[in-house]
C-alpha cells in the first residue's frame, strides 16, 4: 500500500479538491494524510492567542469569520443533501467546540486542541465529498493510533500495532483517510508534531505499514536546487538519497518538515516528492541509491544566532568542550554548527529561548560574544567535499563575509554562516556560478 499526503493548497479550495480526488481515485488501495486546508491552522493560531490574551470577543470574531468560510466550503463541495446534513452539522459540531474555548482557561492542551480543529474539518468534509463521488473510502482517526513519547518524538511501536488495530476493525475501504500533523502526547492529551507535521505523519504511517513508497503532494515541482523565493531559475532536483533530503529539510529547504524522512530511512522506504497542480511531472524521489555527485542544492535557514566562547586555554585543557555542551543540555537546546580553534569555540543555535540563561552559566568560565540574525547556507550533494568543482565555492564567496563554516562534517554537506541580510546575494551568487555554470 502507499501513503499520500496533501499539503493545505491541495485541499485549500473545491477544485482542487476534485483535483486530489482525481490523483488518488485509481484503484489501489492506499492511504491519504491530509493537512488542514490552507489558512486554517494560521487561522487557529491567532484564535489561540486571542484567547490566552484574554481578547475574548475578538478571539470569538475570527472564529466566527472562519466558520463562515467553511459554511461556504461545504456548499459548493457536498450537493446531496443528506450528506450536506451530515457534514454542516459535524463542520457546526467543531466550531461549538471552538467557541467553548474562549470561555475555558487557558493551557497548552486547550492549544493544541484548536489547533487540531483544521485537520479534523478537512478530512471529515473531504472523506464525505468522495463519499459523494462515489469513492470507497473511509476515515482512519489519527488519535486513535498517532503516538509521541514524553519527549515528544512518534512512539513507532505504539504507533504500528494501534494502526493494524485500527486498520483491523475499519470496513474495507479503496481509500483510507486521516489526519496529519496530529496526535496524542504520553498523557493521552491531543498533541501535534509541529508547523508542517502533516509530512512527518505521512511517513511516520509510511513506516507503521511497511508503504511501498510515501507521496508528499504539494503545489511544487519537487524540491528545487535553491530557494525559489529569492532566486530565480531554480530547478527541481530529479533524485535525492535520504541524507541528502535530510541535510536539506533540516537546514530550510521549506517544501518539507524537517524530519520527515527519518521514519523511512532505516527500510528504505522511497519518498517522492509531487506537485498537485502538474501530476505527469516527475517531482522529486528521495531513496537509498545515490545518484550523481557533487553540489546538488542549496538552502538557506534564518534565525541563527551565534556564540563565541572564548577562554584562555581551551584544547589543551581537557573537559572543556564536555562543560560547554552540558551547559547546552541542561538548557535543552541542540547546536547545529559548530567550529573551533585553540582559545576559542563557537557554535550555533536555532532556538534561543533559553540564550539568557546558557550565557550566565558559559561566563563563570569563559568570555562570551553573541551574534544574532544569522542565516546558515547549506550546500548538499552526496560527496560533496571530494567532488572537483567544490573549490569554486570559496573563489565565490570571496566577497561575503563568512562568518563560520563548517567543512566535512559529514560528506554530504558544507555549510556557511553568514549575516541573514546578506543571504539573498549568496543565494543567488552561488545559484550562478554553481548550477548555471558561469565561468569563474
Ligand atoms: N496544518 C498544519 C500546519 O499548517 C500541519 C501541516 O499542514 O502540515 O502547520
Amino acid at each position: 500500500m502507499r501513503v499520500l499526503k496533501f499539503g493545505g493548497t491541495s485541499v485549500g479550495s473545491v477544485q482542487n479538491m476534485n483535483n486530489v480526488k482525481s490523483i488518488i481515485n485509481d484503484g489501489d488501495k492506499k492511504i491519504v494524510v491530509l493537512s488542514a486546508m490552507s489558512g486554517t491552522t494560521n487561522a487557529l493560531v491567532n484564535i489561540a492567542s486571542k484567547i490566552s490574551e484574554g481578547n475574548k470577543n475578538e478571539a470569538s470574531t475570527e472564529i466566527n469569520n472562519l466558520y463562515n468560510k467553511y459554511v461556504d466550503v461545504v456548499n459548493e463541495l457536498i450537493i446531496d443533501n443528506s450528506l450536506k446534513e451530515v457534514v454542516s452539522e459535524y463542520v457546526s459540531e467543531r466550531f461549538e467546540f471552538l467557541n467553548e474555548c474562549v470561555e475555558k482557561s487557558f493551557s497548552q492542551v486547550v492549544e493544541n486542541e484548536i489547533l487540531a480543529q483544521g485537520e479534523l474539518l478537512s478530512t471529515f468534509m473531504f472523506n464525505k465529498f468522495l463519499q459523494q463521488q462515489g469513492v470507497n473510502s473511509q476515515l482512519l482517526p489519527a488519535l486513535d493510533f498517532m503516538r509521541i513519547n514524553e519527549v515528544k518524538e512518534p512512539d513507532s511501536e505504539a504507533i504500528k500495532s494501534l494502526l493494524d488495530n485500527v486498520l483491523t476493525f475499519t470496513p474495507e475501504a479503496d481509500i483510507y483517510i486521516t489526519q496529519g500533523f496530529i496526535c496524542l502526547d504520553s498523557n493521552g492529551d491531543v498533541s501535534n508534531l509541529q508547523r508542517g507535521g502533516s509530512d512527518y505523519t505521512a511517513t511516520i504511517v509510511g513506516a507503521a505499514i511497511n508503504a511501498e513508497e510515501v507521496q508528499i503532494w504539494t503545489d511544487i515541482d519537487g524540491m528545487h536546487n535553491n530557494d525559489p523565493r529569492f532566486v530565480e531559475g531554480t530547478k527541481p532536483i530529479s533524485d535525492l538519497s535520504f541524507d541528502e533530503a535530510a541535510e536539506l529539510a533540516y537546514f530550510g529547504a521549506k517544501i518539507l518538515h524537517p524530519q520527515t524522512v527519518l521514519p523511512v530511512r532505516k527500510d528504505g522506504i522511497p519518498v517522492r516528492l509531487k506537485n498537485t497542480m502538474n501530476p505527469p511531472a516527475h517531482g522529486t524521489l528521495i531513496s537509498k541509491n545515490h545518484v550523481e555527485s557533487g553540489i546538488k542544492a542549496i538552502a538557506a535557514k534564518d534565525g541563527i544566532t551565534a556564540i563565541k566562547i572564548k577562554s584562555g586555554r581551551m584544547l589543551q585543557a581537557y573537559g572543556f568542550l564536555r562543560k560547554v555542551f552540558e551547559i547546552f543540555e541542561a538548557n535543552k537546546t541542540s547546536i547545529d554548527m559548530i567550529t573551533t580553534s585553540e582559545v576559542a569555540v563557537s557554535l550555533t543555535i536555532d532556538d534561543d529561548s533559553n540564550l539568557g540563561a546558557i550565557i550566565e552559566e558559559l561566563e563563570t568560565f569563559s568570555t562570551i560574544e553573541v551574534d544574532r540574525n544569522q542565516s546558515i547556507v547549506c550546500l548538499v550533494g552526496h560527496s560533496i567535499v571530494d567532488h572537483k568543482n567544490t573549490f569554486k565555492l570559496f573563489q565565490i564567496l570571496k566577497d561575503v563575509n563568512i562568518r563560520m563554516i563548517s567543512y566535512g562534517g559529514s560528506r554530504n554537506n558544507i555549510s556557511l554562516l553568514i549575516d541573514t541580510e546578506k543571504k539573498v546575494d549568496t543565494l543567488q551568487k552561488l545559484n550562478e556560478y554553481l548550477f548555471e555554470l558561469v565561468a569563474i
